[in-house]
Order: C-alpha cells, then structure tokens, then sequence
C-alpha cells in the first residue's frame, strides 16, 4: 500500500474524509450527567483493556503520519482522570502531519481540577479547550451533573483562560424543563469572558430510555429564546466540517459582541460534512457516534501488528462509515456504548 496522507487516507464510500481524531483516553468520570451516564455510574473497562500511553501514542501517530489526520481532541469520560494525560500530549506534539506542522490538540473536558492542570497542559500542547457548563446555578448543576461541583468547573473554566487556551468554548446540552430558562443567562456569561458557546441538542447516547424526541430542546427553541435578549445574525464564516452553526451576537450596553453556536445534532444533522473518527480508550475505532459496530484496533496491535498494517485496518473500516446517525428512521436503534464510554 502506497500512503499518500496529503490525500487523506481516511476516505468513506460517500466521499468524506476523516481529518479530525477524537481520541478517549478514559470510560471513568467525576460527575454523574443525566444525558450521559446514569446515576449509579457504569462499570470501569478494566485496566488490562484500557491502551497503555505508548498504545495511545502509537494509534495516534499512525493516524497522523499514514492517514493524513490533521487534528487530535482528547476527551473521555473525563480525560483529565487520566493521570499521563501531558506525557500522551506531550509525545504527540512531536508529531507532523503532512503539513510538516504537530497537528492542533485540545481538550474537551468537565473542567473539574483543570485550574491545577491548564498551565502544564498547555506546556505540554493543548492550544484549545471545550469545556462542559449546563448550567451557571449551584443546584441546577448539581441536578444535572448529580455532584455539586459548579464552582470547581468554574475555576476550572478560568484557568485554562489564564494559562492561554484559546478559543475557549463551552458546550451546553440543552434541555427541555431543565435548563431551557437558562441559555441566555449562560449567554451573557460567555460574551462577558470572550468564551465561545455551543448548545448541542441533545442525543439518545445517555442511560436507556433517557432520551424521547417530544422532551427535545431543538435549535429553534434556543435561537427563540436567544432572540429575545440578544442581536443574532447568521456567520457568514464557512462551516466547513464544523458541527456547529453561527451566529453573531451584537454588542449592547449589557454586554460585549461574540458568537454563539448550536450543534443540531437531531434536527440539523451536519453528517454529509462529518471529517471526525473516534479511537476509544479500549482501542475500537468507531467511525460514527451512533456506529453500532466498532473495529478493534487494540487486539491486532498487542498481536504484533505493523503500523502499515493497523493503518490497512483503520482504512478498510473507514469505508463502511454510515451516512448519518439514521435517528430518524423506524429502525433507529441507539449504539450500546453511552456516550462517556465512546468519547464526545
Ligand atoms: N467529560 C468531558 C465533558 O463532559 O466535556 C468529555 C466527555 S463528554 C462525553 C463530551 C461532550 O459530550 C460533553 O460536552 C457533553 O455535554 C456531551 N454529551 C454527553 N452526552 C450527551 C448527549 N446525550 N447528547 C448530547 N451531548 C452529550
Ligand atoms: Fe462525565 Fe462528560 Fe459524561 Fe458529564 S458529559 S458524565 S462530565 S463524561
Ligand atoms: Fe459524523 Fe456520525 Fe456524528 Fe453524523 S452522527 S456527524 S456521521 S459522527
């Protein structure tokens, strides 16, 4: 096989290209988020089937350097669990992609313990930081997180601020009866600080039968709400592969201008653009969130696989990516892993 990573190796039959990485380095997590994982929390992969950091490293490097992938977020669970976490970033920002540049890393996280961490993350390679924020009341976020822990991810939230990552967004999942009465205040709070914010509709990637369409807060619902405080007007920022669309926000006397997104993962999906595949830490590619296969790259490594031949396997697999998440077909099943196991 001639690698051509300039190209893109990572190519499915409808003709995307996968570019973006997301890498889990952890199934284990500190809080307990409704939309997420359910409340008694999940049984932990054991150790010997979670990757080693030079396992982690190796996958990565293959991905970079045969398969043409400009871009590496980690995340989990919560990747800040993982205690190597600036040692995987650190020998991953030796890297080069086809560009002869180390591929831009980030960070999605819940934030918690990050005012202890930006700084040598940041040292290590982390530019840009997605962090978590449902909810800016201490008992709301505590209901949703089921641990009371608002101020810790709001430290968490200044320092990866102080010690330079940038763009800070912030990922809200927006929810019906929940937080609905919430987004603009949670507006108000990102344009206040020059944070991005993203509110993402919510998926059926939670505990079983968490999710029903009905309780759904959709794009529209958030952009009414929106409007009633603030300016909006479309980006005219191309989207690219971008999950979320844009708005500008105009300034006012209460507050600065800025932008804000929404991923309309259900009722807009952005699937026809998706460039992103996802390693989880058990070592299975999975090409689409709501795959309900997964390819398992870790078994074939431990056996003594080359890199040429892991590369064959991602590339083989990646062909068979589905075309979108199918939510809206009869037949619509939600894969078996929720979402803290398969890494958002
Ligand atoms: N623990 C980190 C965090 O919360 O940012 C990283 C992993 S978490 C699985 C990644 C993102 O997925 C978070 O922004 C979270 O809000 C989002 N998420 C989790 N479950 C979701 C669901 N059912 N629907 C939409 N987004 C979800
Ligand atoms: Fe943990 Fe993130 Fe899932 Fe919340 S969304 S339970 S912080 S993995
Ligand atoms: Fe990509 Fe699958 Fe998400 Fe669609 S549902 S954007 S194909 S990962």
């Amino acid at each position: 096989m001639h690698f051509e990573p300039d190209k893109g190796m990572l190519r499915d039959k409808y003709g995307r290209v996968a570019r973006d990485v997301r890498v889990s380095l952890t199934d284990r997590c500190n809080l307990r988020c409704a939309y997420c994982m359910p409340a008694e929390g999940l049984d932990w992969l054991p150790t010997e089937d979670t990757l080693t950091d030079e396992e982690v490293v190796r996958l990565v490097r293959i991905a970079v350097e045969l398969l043409g992938v400009e871009e590496i977020r980690f995340t989990g669970g919560e990747p800040l669990l993982r205690r190597s976490l600036e040692d995987i970033v650190a020998e991953c920002a030796t890297l080069r992609t086809h560009k002869g540049t180390p591929p831009p890393m980030s960070i999605t996280t819940n934030g918690l313990g990050l005012d202890k961490r930006a700084e040598s993350l940041v040292e290590a390679g982390i530019s840009r930081a997605n962090i978590s924020l449902d909810s800016l009341t201490r008992e709301r976020y505590a209901q949703i997180a089921r641990r009371d822990r608002l101020h810790d991810a709001l430290r968490g939230i200044q320092a990866a601020a102080d010690a330079g990552m940038s763009p800070i967004k912030i990922n809200a999942v927006a929810m019906k009866g929940i937080n609905e009465d919430e987004v603009a205040d949670l507006l108000a709070f990102c344009l206040d600080h020059g944070y991005h914010l993203r509110f993402i509709e919510q998926m059926p990637l939670g505990p079983a039968h968490g999710w029903r369409r009905d309780q759904l807060l959709t794009q529209q619902d958030i952009l009414d709400r929106l409007s009633q405080r603030f300016e909006l007007t479309p980006s005219s920022e191309p989207r690219g592969a971008a999950p979320a669309e844009l708005w500008n926000v105009a300034e006012s006397a209460d507050h600065p201008a800025g932008d804000v997104g929404v991923i309309a993962s259900v009722t807009n999906p952005f699937c026809t653009a998706c460039d992103r595949a996802r390693l989880t830490a058990d070592g299975q590619m999975r090409t689409c969130l709501f795959a309900t296969t997964e390819t398992d790259l870790r078994t074939p490594m431990r056996d003594g696989a080359t890199d040429e031949e892991l590369a064959q396997i991602w590339i083989g697999a990646t062909w068979e990516k589905q075309a979108g998440h199918g939510m809206s077909r009869p037949d619509f099943r939600p894969p078996e892993r929720t979402m803290s196991r398969i890494g958002g």
